[in-house]
């Protein structure tokens, strides 16, 4: 027996047999073009092939995961859409009169450079999405080989390109074109091989390669796919199609030819997960409260309307935030005050009588809108971002507020404003408040009188001060992944610094429970949003400092409700 360790993704044990994935390799070797017009035909058409299956993608993914999934083939389309990467592919048609596919994959090749050299690591993420959508391109290039730019339809197309990056086609790995209980074993896989495994016969896959922030990872989880990725070069070696394979996606090992005891104890194992999630699931529609009678309200964190249903499905006391700014980062364009309302209402109405937590716009740090055209800043996470940005641009902030004020008759709505520093901040949110009720008021249009409106608490300064912000608004919200960043001094995106970053460090903790005392002393209700709030470790501590809501991702929701009906405060 081998035994391999690296990140696992997701909670699940999966036993099958080992099939080796090898990326198709694509010839793009340079040819010359006979003629160049019909060689920007062929582009041309393949782009539109290319298109089409990115929006089949999208739609599988939110048909089988949630909408902010699918949005990274929304982006894909985008990449796939960006005028550098396509006047680019058309200049090196053109001044090295070469074939398409040679083009593409020297423009992919180039941007795909330039990301990787900034030295970031989401934007080495994108390298890697642009190699996913110029090797899609290249096979669409493939399927439409006549250099007329003529073809047959888009179904032949795909048939074309069977086994590879389609929306459609499952994957094929290795020599096993059959077969089931499937462990993909790879270098590493592009989002869309992922999206594409065909969950029937492959029950997980492990790569040498890859980390938990990529999108590969996160549309694992959101497949809920035990995978194992990072697990580095050595696995590979040596490893043959068809050998016993254990993976347990819950501490990230792999077991090759596992030996009878370790079958057994992943066995066991298997049992015991699949017990809890069916006690878990007796959990949904219980209360949340301690053994000594105190009750908490657990909530979702979701980021779109579609989420939502799987929040409610997880045994959700409410929303506790709704980052809204999904909703501007998912089109091209803003969001209409129409487009907002839509959303906003759809999660009202399916919430009913639970409440409904709607996070204003946080853009800026790691989450940028081209269609702002903001100017670059050297530090985006100290910048013009989230209620600074909107107490700067008026219109887009009362679009926004148009749009919460009309989906209030809807049901329970709390909007909640991010990235508070000071007091005055609060004063200039009621006034703007307050105008886009009058012009509801005179143009007839209902809104709930009685909306909440309430402030994250997601800087030092917000906490430091909660006691002269918490009689200016009805509820708190804290924010530990920020408050975490800010306090600490510790980029939240930089993935070099986790050694750095102490979770559970005393002046988090302090400027926590300075913010709760405040909210206690002035009747308001506290709740906790970050990611701290579904650290197990921590739900004794946040309870004794008087927390009301503590607000997770929907599938830590029944876990949590399961902890904390063990705890006798
Ligand atoms: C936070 O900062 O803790 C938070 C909940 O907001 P976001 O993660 O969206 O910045
Ligand atoms: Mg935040």
């Amino acid at each position: 027996m081998k035994t391999y360790h690296g990140k696992g993704v997701y909670g699940a044990i999966a036993f099958g047999t080992t099939a080796m994935y090898q990326r198709e390799s694509f010839d793009v070797s340079s040819h010359v073009a006979k003629e160049i017009p019909a060689e920007f035909a062929r582009l041309e058409r393949a782009n539109e092939i290319a298109f089409q299956q990115l929006r089949e993608l999208q739609s599988k993914a939110k048909e089988e995961t949630n909408a902010s999934l699918a949005q990274i083939f929304e982006g894909h389309e985008m990449l796939l859409a960006d005028q550098e990467f396509q006047t680019l592919i058309k200049q090196k048609i053109s001044e090295e009169s070469c074939n398409a596919e040679h083009a593409v994959s020297e423009a992919a090749k180039e941007i795909a450079d330039m990301f990787s050299s900034l030295g970031d690591p989401m934007l080495s993420e994108r390298s890697s999405d642009i190699c996913d959508v110029a090797e899609r391109l290249i096979l669409c290039l493939a399927s439409v080989s006549d250099g007329q730019g003529t073809h047959k339809d888009v179904a032949s197309q795909t048939k074309v390109a069977e086994g590879a990056t389609t929306g459609a086609d499952p994957i094929v790995c290795g020599s096993m074109t059959s077969g089931a209980n499937l462990i993909l074993c790879a270098q590493d896989l592009t989002p869309s091989d992922t999206m594409k495994l065909d969950k029937d016969r492959i029950l997980a896959f492990v790569t040498a390669q890859g980390s938990l922030t990529s999108h590969v990872a996160i549309l694992a989880k959101g497949r809920r796919i035990p995978a194992v990725v990072g697990i580095g070069e050595e696995f590979l070696k040596d490893l043959k199609d068809g050998e016993p394979i254990i993976v347990d996606g819950f501490t990230g090992t792999v077991y090759i030819n596992p030996d009878s005891a370790t079958r057994l104890a992943m066995l066991r194992k298997q049992a015991e997960s699949k017990d809890e999630s069916e006690r878990l699931q007796s959990l949904k529609d219980k209360e949340s409260i301690t053994l000594d009678g105190t009750k908490v309200e657990i909530c979702a964190n979701i980021g779109s309307a579609q989420e939502a249903a799987d929040a409610l499905e997880c045994g959700a006391d409410g929303i506790g935030l709704f980052r809204s700014e999904f909703l501007y980062l998912s089109g091209k364009d803003l969001p209409s005050e129409e487009e907002q309302f839509k959303s906003y209402r759809k999660v009202l109405e399916l919430m009913g009588d639970k409440r409904v937590v709607i996070r204003t716009l946080d853009i800026g740090a790691d989450k940028q809108l081209d269609s702002l055209q903001l100017a670059h800043e050297e530090n985006p996470a100290l910048g013009l971002r989230a209620i600074r940005l909107c107490l700067t641009q008026p219109s887009l902030f009362k679009t926004q507020l148009r749009a919460l004020y009309r989906a209030s008759v809807y049901g329970n709505l709390g909007i909640l404003f991010p990235m508070i520093t000071c007091t005055s901040e609060v004063t200039q949110i009621q006034s703007i408040c307050e105008e886009v009720r009058s012009e509801l008021e005179k143009e007839g249009i209902p809104y709930n009188e009685m909306t909440e409106l309430g402030i994250m608490i997601e800087t030092p300064a917000a906490a430091l001060i909660s006691d002269r912000l918490a009689p200016l608004v009805d509820f708190f919200s804290i924010g530990t992944n920020d408050l975490t960043q800010y306090t600490l001094a510790l980029d939240r995106q930089n993935a070099s610094l986790e050694p750095f970053c102490d979770t559970h460090h005393e002046a988090v903790m302090r400027l926590i429970k300075t913010a709760v005392e405040n909210a206690r002393a002035n009747r308001i209700p506290v709740a906790i949003c970050g990611e701290l709030a579904s650290d197990p470790s921590l739900t004794e501590t946040f309870l004794r400092m008087g927390v009301h809501e503590l607000s997770v991702s929907p599938a830590s929701v029944l876990p949590l409700r399961a902890a904390i009906r063990n705890i006798r405060l």
